[in-house]
């Protein structure tokens, strides 16, 4: 019966079809690892169901034929029903197929993401202009599914001596013919698919008769017996030691494993021995998945037990902010019939986590401190996750605060961040505290009039610009020794940071006394400010802050900073109330005007303007929305034309 594929299916291929790619020869990957997928498969149904074993040893075969002009590829696994076939053949279940058609458009067609989204059985359509695929599932009928790609697809009976498995037969393209060649089978399987768990039986050309062979006196010899050989090393990679290992092996199992087509950002092997015994093999994606930060994203290793494969996304084998990490892992210390559930509490389990994350940590550690800019890709990528795992790993928090950066005032830019430890480095001595301002953007940040002061003395501000930093600075109170300190918090006196605080030293004490008749000149102005601010600010006071600005909104120390209000905000979690304490600069002249009108009870209206303007301009400054922005727009216009 003919059907037609459905719609998505059809754009796909045409897609495949008519475009010309250099790199074609992924389509022998993607279904030698479609019948390895199908072998775990029969392999793991079988260790619950002994009947389900398979009597011939779980083999793959690649038969070409230059007179049929086919390339067959043959395997043993699980099948597939005539529903199945159809359902996985004929429609695509899963939305890859509209993020590769999108994938394709955007970059112009790349054949290597054909992987990446699943679709992976329709590259046969690259090299072939019809399939068939002859596939029995154990127990039922046999059925062949056969296809041109041009949007219909025929499923009948099959052979009725079919054995279980699949075998799916590619009539080549005339511009295909050179996969009939042994020599680049054996090549391509060698390059991609080398670690297949499975031998990948090469068979000689049925069709192709050899030469017979003479001997010396010119009698012809009986013909060699030219049987199937095996073309992969089978070895799983993960298990080579890192000198067995070709770079390009490890590079090419990663781009399978992650559906990835750009090398690892980093590439980590493990060979445990000891208590717990295990091998892994796992890697940092150069871009994070795309939906990482998705509630269902998938997550987590594979998970092999002496050499049977147990299962995908193993979450239990990574905390979550190592969620990116993609790779297998195997040890012989598992039951091979561990379930799902037993892992979720298992202490082999645990042991490995411990020891994986331990070795990935050192491995970012390293690229930190030898591969800079594979660093700094790596922090943009997934910097916020590292952040998150101090929160929540405290086992390892000490070590990852080491991985985790931040613009400052020194970066030149918002992509040269800076650790704690280099911020403490050059840290002058008489400093005492690390400075940091949280803010909606690293702009917002740089802008702050809060950091005039700082700027002035030539101290250095780290900035939280990401909502998950200020919950970092919850975590991480103290480095080496010295507070983390909000720099819109509180009271500031940087003059005295480091100096002697008890006032012995003769400087300080001359400069608190300026700050005394200072306080007492202000007091008209600061206390006219406070009655006509009522509840909505803390305070009113004098600033030392300030270099240019005329005043600025802080929060008190153990008050909510105005960006914490609006993480909070959007996180939908309930915001404390907390007014913000305004601080006027004194050596600001509108301060002093402002000073001048508070003391003139004749000008109270124009006093009224001046500080609703300021108010206005201290939340402008810190980036909360305008109280009443009508009103300020017109104060501001009346000024404007004065
Ligand atoms: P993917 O392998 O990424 O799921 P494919 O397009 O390559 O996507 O294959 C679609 C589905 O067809 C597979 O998930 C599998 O269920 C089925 N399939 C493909 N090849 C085989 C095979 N050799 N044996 C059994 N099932 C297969």
């Amino acid at each position: 019966m003919k059907k037609e594929f459905q719609t998505e299916v059809g754009r796909l291929l045409d897609l495949v079809i008519n475009s010309l790619y250099s790199k074609k020869e992924v389509f022998l990957r993607e279904l030698l690892s479609n019948a390895s997928d199908a072998m775990d498969r029969a392999r793991f149904e079988a260790l619950t169901d002994k009947s389900a074993q398979s009597e011939t040893p779980y083999r793959v075969f690649i038969v070409p034929n230059r007179e049929k002009g086919t390339l067959a590829i043959s395997d043993n696994g699980v099948g597939m029903t005539a529903e199945e076939a159809e359902k996985n053949l004929g429609s695509v279940a899963s939305s890859g197929t509209k993020r590769f058609l999108q994938a394709m458009k955007d970059k112009a067609g790349a054949p290597e993401l054909i992987g990446q989204f699943g679709v992976g059985f329709y590259a046969a359509f690259m090299v072939a202009d019809r399939v068939d695929v002859l596939t029995r599932r154990r127990g039922e009928k046999p059925v062949l599914w056969t296809s041109d790609g041009k949007g219909e697809y025929e499923i009948v009976d099959g052979d009725p001596e079919a054995a279980d498995g699949t075998t799916v037969t590619l009539h080549l393209r005339d511009d295909a013919k050179e996969y009939l060649d042994g020599w680049r089978l054996e090549d391509l399987v060698r390059t991609y698919s080398d670690y297949l768990a499975y031998p990948v039986m090469l068979c000689p050309d049925p069709s192709e008769k050899p030469e017979p062979k003479k001997d010396k006196d010119g009698k012809e010899l009986p013909p060699e017996p030219r049987e199937p050989r095996q073309v992969n090393s089978m070895k799983a990679v993960w298990k080579k030691s890192k000198d067995e290992a070709t770079k390009e092996e490890t590079d090419s199992f990663y781009k399978h494993l992650a559906h990835d087509s750009e090398e690892p950002l980093a590439t980590i092997r493990v060979s445990a021995e000891g208590a717990t015994e295990f091998q892994a093999l796992v890697f940092v994606p150069r871009v994070a998945p795309y939906d990482l930060f998705w509630p269902n994203a998938k997550q987590g290793l594979q998970l092999y037990v002496r050499n049977v494969f147990i299962g995908d996304d193993v979450k239990e084998l990574l905390p979550r902010y190592l969620s990116f990490v993609r790779g297998v892992v195997e040890s012989a210390d598992l039951p091979l019939n561990v379930s799902r559930e037993m892992l979720q509490d298992n202490a082999v389990v645990r042991r490995i986590r411990k020891v994986l994350v331990g070795k990935i940590l050192s491995e970012l550690e390293d690229m930190q401190k030898n591969r800079p800019a594979d660093f700094a890709a790596f922090g943009r990528q997934y910097g916020r996750l590292m952040k998150e795992g101090v929160h929540s790993d405290w086992e390892n928090s000490d070590r990852l605060r080491d991985l985790c950066t931040f613009p400052s005032t020194f970066s030149e830019s918002e992509d040269k961040p800076v650790t704690l430890k280099e911020y403490v480095s050059r840290m002058p001595s008489d400093q005492k505290e690390i400075y940091w301002l949280a803010a909606d953007s690293y702009e917002a940040a740089k802008n702050s009039p809060v950091l005039e002061a700082f700027a002035s003395r030539g101290r250095e501000v780290l900035f939280f610009v990401d909502p998950v930093d200020e919950f970092f600075a919850e975590r991480v109170t103290e480095y080496d020794g010295k507070k983390l300190r909000a720099v819109d918090r509180g009271e500031l006196d940087l003059d005295s940071d480091g100096g002697d605080k008890d006032g012995k030293d003769g400087k300080d004490d001359g400069k608190k006394d300026d700050g005394d008749a200072e306080e007492k000149r202000f007091k008209p102005l600061i206390d006219a400010l406070a009655a006509r601010f009522g509840k909505s600010v803390r305070q009113v006071r004098l600033s030392k802050r300030l270099v240019d600005s005329a005043c600025c909104f802080v929060a008190d120390e153990y008050g909510v900073s105005a960006h914490m209000q609006r993480v909070l905000k959007a996180f939908n979690q309930p915001v404390p109330e907390s007014p913000r304490i305004l601080e006027l600069n004194p050596k600001a002249p509108v301060i002093e005007k402002a000073l001048a009108l508070a003391g003139d009870d004749s000008r109270k209206d124009d006093f009224g303007d001046l500080a609703d303007l300021l108010y206005g301009q201290a939340q402008l400054a810190e980036g909360t929305p305008l109280d009443n922005p009508a009103r300020f727009n017109k104060l501001v216009s009346a000024l404007a034309a004065r």
